[in-house]
């Protein structure tokens, strides 16, 4: 993943405005949030930060 330090700095999750912190889930790029868990996921280094397309916890 390639997200600009600053911009996760600023970008929180929509659903409970949480911290995000970047993972890899599956070989994929997320954005997981520390609050609520929900994971976003990373297309072309963009943060997806849709609640609709966010994978749910468990
Ligand atoms: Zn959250």
């Amino acid at each position: 993943m390639n997200i600009d330090p600053q911009l996760l700095s600023i970008i929180v999750c929509p659903a409970c405005h949480g911290e995000l912190a970047a993972a890899v889930v599956d070989g994929a790029d997320e954005l997981v949030c520390q609050g609520c868990g929900n994971a976003y996921p990373v297309r072309d280094d963009i943060p997806v930060l849709l609640v609709d397309e966010a994978r749910k916890p468990a």
